[in-house]
């Protein structure tokens, strides 16, 4: 997919240059974030504005083509979270200790599991580590969010 440079920085713009799942700043990468399909290409998806997100590599790979995830509180198969269409504080918040993004709905859980946004599924939490250090170096996504942080 080659995306016009204007809309590649509309992209950006548009999404505080953060994933907009994990909330993943750009400034912390060493190339561009990535832009996703939210209705994957292969199911129809286009290349409007509407249809596109800003991702970090890992939540791109993860996402790949699913459009769905497993809420594991109700073992329920949800749609994942869309940026377009809904709103990131009222589906997910942060731990008190700003390492774990927690899902606060059906949506948040479905996809922080889909997504595996806490690296739950890893030997190693890769996610959480670096975390610790965006804290460190006051670049932690909630810092830019203060209301997301949990009470
Ligand atoms: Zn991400």
């Amino acid at each position: 997919m080659v995306i016009p440079k204007f809309l590649f920085q509309a992209i950006r713009q548009r999404a505080n240059f953060r994933c907009e799942y994990c909330h993943y700043p750009e400034i912390l990468s060493s190339a561009p974030l990535s832009v996703e399909h939210l209705k994957p290409q292969s199911l129809g998806g286009d290349d409007s504005l509407d249809n596109l997100a800003l991702a970090c590599r890992r939540c791109n790979e993860r996402r790949y083509n699913f459009t769905t995830g497993i809420d594991p509180q109700t073992e329920t198969e949800i749609p994942l979270f869309n940026p377009r269409q809904q709103i990131w504080t009222e589906h997910f918040i942060w731990s008190a200790d700003s390492l774990r993004i927690i899902g606060q709905t059906d949506t948040g859980r479905a996809t922080c599991n889909r997504l595996d946004l806490n690296d739950d599924r890893r030997d190693e939490p890769f996610i959480q580590n670096a975390r610790r250090q965006w804290l460190v170096a006051g670049l932690h996504p909630s810092a830019d969010d203060p209301q997301e942080q949990q009470k």
